[in-house]
């Protein structure tokens, strides 16, 4: 077995505090950045020396490969602070693990736990006062991995760099979520890149976003790339459907992050003893359920969204309305997950983790 050695990180703080500028009542989402952020690079076949460093900007060569091959990847965690001071994390070695599944598909080199967990402790150490005690805000964690070598061959770079930079955050959608199900573009296809936490998965999703946005809905469900006839997920959430009293979503695949929010609600709901089915669900069936009136809620479930119930979808050119519900699941999972988040409950299923 290999044994890795805790790095050595070494600690740089600024001079200049910039968090009593910072109007913490009312914060936007991941728009204001701590003082400090953590970098190592990777050259010569090797990630070398880990440093938190002042928040700064980053200079690169014009032929740096990201900008033309977009090799890069990230991850989206929160820090939350409890009625104590105390500082957690929601687990967070599940998304190290996702960084290098994502950064292997984009032929990324793979970064070691410890560089990971430990700049991660370390960042948060430094910026400790940045993470807002409050309901309904954190600091949104933005780890991410991009090709810094340069090269207008279209090749894997020879250079990286790994960054974990914070902002702290209040909530992700201003209001209720509409949405509306997608019949003429892809997210993702069999064997391709939906699974990773890809950057270019998000480019290629805002412009039918937009076209979404001008016709009054917040964000698209994407469906299947073939058939167009199955709903997966959304830009940035897993997608849940109650039907009756039925849990539903979509199995993961290789077209679908397999979101780090969906896996703890389908524990949680197994937990409860709700009936839960991860299994295809066809647009036909969701619009049948919305007209019999069987389809009682619809929410999205992501790390910055949390959990977001949807009012309503549009197909085709109908819009479905979903009636709120009171005790729904979505508020029910929404309570269980963030009690568990900012240590207000026992957290029976081991996911919470102290800085
Ligand atoms: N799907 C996509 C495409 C996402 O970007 C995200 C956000 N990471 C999710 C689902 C939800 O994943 P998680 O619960 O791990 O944040």
């Amino acid at each position: 077995m290999q044994v890795e050695m805790k790095p050595v990180i070494r600690v740089e703080k600024t001079k200049n505090s910039k968090i009593s500028q910072v109007d913490f009542s009312n914060l936007p989402f991941g728009k204001v950045y701590t003082d400090h952020m953590f970098i190592c690079d990777y050259k010569d076949g090797q990630w070398q020396e880990p440093k938190v460093i002042p928040y700064q900007n980053i200079s690169l060569d014009p032929s740096a490969k990201i900008f033309h091959y977009g090799q890069s990847v990230f991850e989206g965690m929160k820090a939350y602070k409890d009625k104590d001071g105390k500082v957690w994390l929601f687990r967070p070695l599940e998304n190290q693990k996702r960084l290098n599944i994502s950064s292997k598909r984009l032929a990324i080199p793979e970064l070691p736990e410890e560089i990971f967990m430990e700049g991660l402790k370390e960042l948060l150490k430094v910026d400790k006062n940045w993470i807002p005690q409050s309901e309904g805000s954190s600091l949104y964690i933005r780890p991410f991995v991009f090709a810094s070598g340069n090269g207008f061959h279209a090749s894997p770079a020879d250079k990286y760099t790994f960054i974990i930079a914070c902002s702290p955050s209040g909530s992700y959608f201003a209001g209720k979520v509409k949405v509306l199900i997608e019949q003429t573009y892809s997210r993702s296809a069999n064997g391709g890149v939906g699974y990773a936490k890809a950057g270019g998965n998000y480019a290629g999703q805002f412009y039918p976003t937009q076209l979404a946005v001008d016709k009054g809905f917040q964000q698209v469900i994407w469906t299947d790339d073939t058939s167009h006839e199955y709903i997966e997920e959304a830009g940035a959430m897993n997608i849940f459907v109650r039907i009756n009293d039925t849990l539903l979503t979509a199995p993961t695949s290789d077209r679908i992050l397999d979101g780090v929010t969906r896996k703890s609600i389908l524990d949680i709901a197994n937990d409860m003893g709700i009936d839960v089915e991860v299994r295809k669900i066809s647009v036909t069936e969701l619009v049948e359920a919305a007209q019999n009136g069987s389809l009682k809620e619809m929410f999205g479930a992501g790390t910055a969204a949390v959990i977001s119930p949807i009012s309503g979808f549009g197909y085709q050119d109908k819009t479905f309305d979903i009636p709120e519900l009171k005790n729904s699941y979505a508020e029910q999972f929404k309570k269980h997950i963030t009690d568990i988040q900012y240590n207000r409950a026992q957290d029976k299923f081991g996911w919470r983790y102290e800085v």
